[in-house]
């Protein structure tokens, strides 16, 4: 048998792909229903619990947005929590209007045990080489920044889809990224995958940002050494950079400056 006719039988790449994505999301939502059911929660309680010690207390509204289902479907999960014990609702404000979900020390503990599902994906990458584990975080941070452009994913606080993440703005640099928030090169193993200093893009700058990716990672948009991106800017097509509306900087007197306070990072969370 030739190539020819052993990649006949095999579907195109994209089917592949697709395929195998697939397997794994269907890998993780059994090990989260798994995780779930053997502490009396159902998949979305213990979603929700995880959601409130990682995010810290919300209100119902936000929580619903967080994991992208309708606010009544929230709010009978939390009541569920609130008589097993492992939330709390209060006041949301001094003027007594609106509730905030808090999480008990019982929830605490018990969404630190539940987070553990994820270990299954832990345990299957553990044996990658660091290059290889960094370039799958920048590829996959990538295809959720595309359901996120795609309205599949509300809400996920990743670099790629953030205002202050500056794509290759030191190219051929071990770090090649940059954070306009902290002003630090980022290497793709430093790339965040739940930053609670995220700054969601707009559609629109969203849009222009996964177009210069792809066009960078395909090497035809990826800015020259001798002209780096500069901050506030995107790599186009062909090399050129174009500013990106919102992007949270300001030309002055031919230098960027940023407009946000700056922060310590804190951690980078967990997916
Ligand atoms: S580290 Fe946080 S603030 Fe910086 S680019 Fe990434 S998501 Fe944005």
């Amino acid at each position: 048998m030739d190539l020819a006719a052993f990649e006949q039988g095999s579907g195109s790449i994209d089917t592949r792909l697709a395929a195998a994505l697939a397997r794994i999301a269907l890998v993780g939502a059994r090990a989260l229903a798994r995780q779930a059911q053997q502490h009396a929660l159902s998949a979305l309680q213990g979603q929700l619990l995880e959601q409130l010690v990682r995010r810290g207390p919300a209100q119902i509204g936000a929580l619903a947005a967080q994991l992208g289902v309708r606010s009544p479907t929230v709010s009978d999960a939390v009541s569920a929590l609130e008589r097993k014990g492992l939330v709390r609702r209060q006041p949301a404000g001094a003027d007594g209007r609106g509730v905030l979900v808090r999480p008990s020390a019982r929830g605490r503990r018990l969404a630190a045990r539940h987070a553990q599902w994820t270990e299954v994906f832990r345990r299957a990458t553990a044996e990658l080489a660091p290059r290889d584990k960094a370039g799958l975080l920048r590829l996959l941070l990538r295809i959720i920044a595309e359901l996120v452009q795609r309205g599949l994913v509300r809400q996920a606080r990743i670099c790629p889809s953030c205002e202050y993440f500056r794509p290759y703005a030191h190219p051929g640099a071990p770090a090649a990224h940059h954070c306009a928030l902290v002003d630090l090169p980022l290497g793709d193993e430093h790339l965040r995958a739940d930053c609670p200093d995220h700054r969601p893009l707009g559609g629109q700058a969203l849009r222009v940002r996964l177009q210069a990716l792809a066009a960078a990672e395909h090497g035809e948009g990826k800015p020259s050494p001798r002209a780096p991106a500069q901050p506030g800017t995107e790599p186009a097509p062909g090399g050129s950079s174009r500013s990106v509306a919102g992007a949270g900087w300001v030309e002055r007197a031919g230098r960027p400056q940023v407009r946000a306070r700056r922060s310590t990072p804190r951690g980078g969370g967990s997916p």
